[in-house]
């Protein structure tokens, strides 16, 4: 029996089987999936594949609204969820391009403040929870821009705080402050409600999306889709 079936009969006696919650990236149902974060969510990694509310509802986005199965597509995913990135792969892994400053973390070590790709090269960027821990957002912002192509879409994430004004501060480096100010230990920032000028000051058209309104209060429950914090979607364009 491989490692991953044997990880998968471990997490199917702890969480399922079950019907009551469906991880639409894996495809499997469980009981319950399990808690995650330094304030602990109920019911929000996939015990499988790991996915978390954010990634589940972002899947459903892709798969319902973009044109995800074009194969001529070229893809940048920055800093990959791993279930993402397989179902990604999947559909033209040449045209998928997934890095990461830590090279553990994805296939190219690539820096998001210092892109190696062509301007306007990808049709599809996903930065999903990054941007809060990037010193020079700025400067990863404008990269963003530069390698869209004209007709292409970013799709950004990040944790949204109920603050009117973005909170920053790069000297903020213990866990235990970082943790009290920005609510995670990796965080140099905390978005507030400025987050879409904010990309808007990079170049782009910024629309909001709270895609767990399309989906309904049975879905959000069955996949468990999040309160909308950090779940909410901003698809950014050129044009
Ligand atoms: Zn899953």
């Amino acid at each position: 029996m491989s490692l991953w079936k044997k990880y998968y009969k471990y997490t199917s006696f702890l969480f399922g089987p079950g019907d009551k919650y469906h991880c639409n990236i894996c495809n499997k149902s469980f009981r319950r999936f399990r808690s995650h974060g330094i304030i602990k969510r109920n019911n929000a990694k996939c015990p499988y594949c790991l996915s978390l509310e954010r990634t589940r509802l972002l899947w459903f986005y892709l798969d319902k609204e973009v044109n995800i199965t074009d194969k001529s597509w070229k893809i940048l995913h920055v800093a990959p969820e791993e279930g993402l990135k397989n179902r990604l792969k999947k559909i033209n892994s040449s045209h998928y391009f997934d890095i990461d400053i830590n090279p553990t973390c994805a296939y190219i070590k690539m820096d998001l403040t210092d892109l190696r790709f062509q301007k306007n090269f990808f049709n599809l960027i996903i930065c999903s929870h990054v941007l809060g821990h990037i010193t020079n957002e700025g400067k990863a912002l404008s990269e963003i821009f530069r390698v869209l192509d004209k007709s292409g879409i970013a799709l950004i994430m990040t944790v949204l705080s109920e603050r009117e004004s973005t909170f920053e501060n790069i000297n903020i480096i213990s866990r235990k402050e970082r943790i009290q100010n920005f609510g995670e230990p990796d965080l140099v920032r905390l978005h507030g409600k400025d987050f879409p000028e904010r990309l808007k000051l990079a170049g782009f058209k910024v629309e909001e999306i709270d895609y767990r309104i399309n989906l309904g209060r049975d879905n959000c429950e069955i996949f468990s889709l999040g309160d909308g914090k950090r779940e909410r979607i901003f698809k950014c364009s050129k044009r």
